[in-house]
């Protein structure tokens, strides 16, 4: 399977969910690049070291069951909201009022994530002890002032 190849096709899809199973989702095509995020927010809402997510098209995601949100203002100032299951708590996607038709999908919830490596990392300034990244990936000891930008070239 390439990830991250351009091009859509809609006989390839992924599925994932929470963790209790009560929300499910579908992405169809391809899957574009990861990348991971070592800030503070993100240790919050993963309750580990770091997120790893996704950009993509808001209408390549088909959700069964019903997730909550809640809102938080972001680094750069957009609200972003936040999709979580109401049964176990998994956080699932967030949508910023910056990119109204994306969606940041959190990697963990992919039923078979694991070919996806993060091509870049944010914030490793705020990284945690004992944790290696790839000495190929590209870091940020903060966030790009065009992340926004970046996340819409990789998503398709
Ligand atoms: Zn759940
Ligand atoms: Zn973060």
């Amino acid at each position: 399977m390439a990830h991250g190849a351009k091009g859509f096709d809609a006989a390839v899809s992924f599925a994932g969910g929470c963790q209790c199973g009560a929300v499910r989702y579908t992405i169809s095509g391809e899957l574009p690049s990861a990348y991971a995020c070592h800030c503070g927010e993100c240790k919050k809402q993963s309750a580990s070291a770091f997120s790893i997510s996704i950009p993509i098209s808001f209408a390549r995601l088909s959700i069964l069951g019903a997730p909550k949100i809640f809102e938080v203002t972001a680094y750069s100032g957009a609200v972003k909201r936040c999709y979580f299951c109401p049964e176990c708590g998994t956080r699932l996607w967030h949508r910023s009022s910056a990119s109204p038709d994306s969606a940041t999908l959190k990697v963990g919830t992919l039923d078979d994530g694991r070919e996806l490596a993060p091509q870049f990392h944010l914030w490793t300034s705020k990284k945690q002890a004992g944790i290696l990244l790839d000495p190929a990936s590209v870091k940020y000891e903060t966030q790009p002032d065009d992340l926004l930008e970046l996340r819409e070239r990789m998503q398709h």
